[in-house]
């Protein structure tokens, strides 16, 4: 008698089957409806799932299993009338990636014989995080980060970190480039992915057009566009990683996180491929170290944070705001903010924008206008190609929103308008002016930002890493702080309102 492995979007890797070949085991793979309308999904990242999905189905049958391919209204039912039909010894799967999905494999081996299988998709098996957390003081991500380059070996040299140091950021914070960089191979779909985005784009009810779609949605597509990154941006990684470009979607990014998301990719491979082509291509070691950080500190980091704080993790806002996103970011067009209505196109057209338009812009104006921090974090996982709730529950509301209250960052990711003015080239073309602190030109992040640090005065003003920038608001005159005032709330007053009639169904499965 066959087993039964459960293969969902995020588990694509023949690799990590191996150890579970056809003769012994089915593959039971489910397309579930109620997932894809718990959100209004970006269509680009519904595409780029179920093709990918599918893609992999055939890939799987070409290597010699058998795929039972299911449309179903939820997975319940999916792996229910699975086990119906077929009658496995086991229904294997590994551990999920997210909450949601625990909660229905959980409910769901009351009855059936489904055991759980430890993930193998990260460098850090989770248990392994768990105890790494509990047996710290402070659980910020540069111990971890530390932690893990000895842990691996990685970029570790005579026991000392390689070049002497842990980071380079200082070497890190480039204003945009001048140059312009080839673009990413762009993959012309095939039959499969043409009929996907023919079904995605006649439903009603999701965000942005799929009609352009050119992502990788198989592992060797997923590979070139790792190897043209290494080839031609990764050089450039390091300094201009935080720098913002009009209309450039990846700068000097890679996108990666799309891929290795889905399982095309595996972290260890990447990193290990990171070092060989830093030697190919004469990489500084600024930009490797900025790559590695991301892969083997960040994306693990959090990764951990999620399994290590859920379920309690949704329910964080430690600034309690509760304003509905603003309609601008389903419809930037309206949106008077340069950089703000760029970031929002980007990701309106490609799925993506990079992590300063996301922390600086898209999270630091919501946070200064008083969103409700979950609400920001539905947003990014139903707009972004990379986002599930794993990555952003803790980026939105750990480090980029600051509503756990200090769990993740040490300090609030806030900002007036000039860091956005040295980091891009936004402000030249914008109708606000970032110079002016007040009146009917001045950038609002200018005094949204002193009138946020007022309001919450009681909960920051205590943050030694606060301390300066309260004394610089101390400063002001009674007269310009009640001028910030009356600014800020007049230009909150006439933000328009949000749509607060879509309710996110969490565990959606
Ligand atoms: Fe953004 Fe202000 Fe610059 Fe306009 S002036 S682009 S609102 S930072």
């Amino acid at each position: 008698m066959k087993n039964t492995f459960l293969i969902t979007m995020c588990d694509l890797s023949l690799e990590a089957l191996k150890a579970y070949p056809p003769n012994e085991t089915r593959i039971l793979m489910i397309e579930s409806q109620r997932k894809w309308q718990a959100l209004p999904f970006h269509r680009k990242k519904m595409v780029l799932g179920i093709s990918a999905m599918r893609h992999f189905a055939l890939e799987l049958q070409r290597a010699g299993y058998e795929v039972d391919y299911r449309h179903e209204p939820d997975f319940a039912s999916g792996i229910e009338a699975h086990h119906h039909q077929y009658q496995p010894g086991q229904i294997l799967a590994f551990q999920p990636r997210e909450w949601g999905m625990l909660q229905i494999l959980q409910r769901l081996s009351e009855n059936l014989p489904l055991t759980q299988i430890p993930n193998p998709f990260y460098f850090l098996p989770r248990e392994e995080f768990i105890r790494w957390a509990d047996s710290q003081q402070n659980l910020r991500m540069e111990n971890f980060y530390r932690w893990m380059r000895r842990r691996e070996n990685i970029l570790i040299q005579n026991g000392k970190p390689a070049g002497g140091q842990w980071n380079f950021d200082k070497q890190n914070r480039r204003p945009p480039p001048n140059r312009a960089y080839p673009d990413p191979p762009l993959v012309e779909p095939d039959a499969i992915t043409r009929k996907v985005i023919q079904i995605v784009q006649a439903q009603e009810g999701f965000w942005g057009s799929a009609d352009d779609f050119r992502l990788p949605v198989t592992r060797a597509e997923a590979w070139t566009w790792m190897e043209h990154f290494f080839r031609w941006r990764f050089a450039d990684f390091g300094p201009y990683e935080d720098a913002m470009r009009r209309g450039d979607w990846l700068v000097t990014h890679s996108m990666l996180s799309a891929f290795l998301n889905l399982g095309l990719l595996h972290p260890r491979e990447v990193v290990e491929r990171a070092i060989q082509s830093a030697e190919e291509y004469a990489v500084p070691l600024n930009s490797l170290e900025g790559f590695v950080r991301q892969v083997l500190g960040w994306r693990e980091y959090i990764h951990g944070m999620y399994w290590y704080k859920m379920p309690e993790y949704r329910t964080v806002n430690y600034f309690e705001l509760e304003r509905n996103l603003p309609d601008w970011y389903w419809q930037p067009d309206k949106c008077e903010l340069a950089c703000l209505r760029d970031s929002i196109e980007m990701v309106k057209q490609h799925g993506f924008a990079h992590h300063i338009h996301r922390l600086m812009v898209l999270s630091n104006f919501a946070t200064l206008a008083g969103v409700n921090p979950l609400r920001l974090s539905e947003w990014f996982w139903a707009g972004f190609v990379d986002a599930y709730e794993w990555v952003e529950l803790p980026n939105v509301l750990g480090m980029a929103t600051y509503a756990d209250g200090g769990l993740l960052a040490s300090k609030p990711y806030i900002s007036s308008g000039s860091y956005i003015h040295k980091m891009s080239d936004y402000c030249s073309d914008c109708r606000f002016d970032v110079h002016q602190k007040l009146g009917e030109n001045a950038c609002p992040f200018n005094y949204l930002y002193w009138y946020f640090l007022d309001r919450q005065r009681e909960k920051l003003s205590q943050n030694p890493r606060m301390t300066v920038i309260y004394r610089l608001l101390e400063r002001k005159s009674a007269e310009e702080k009640a001028a910030i005032r009356r600014e800020s709330e007049h230009f909150l007053a006439r933000l328009p309102q949000g749509n607060s009639d879509y309710h996110f169904q969490y565990d959606a499965g």
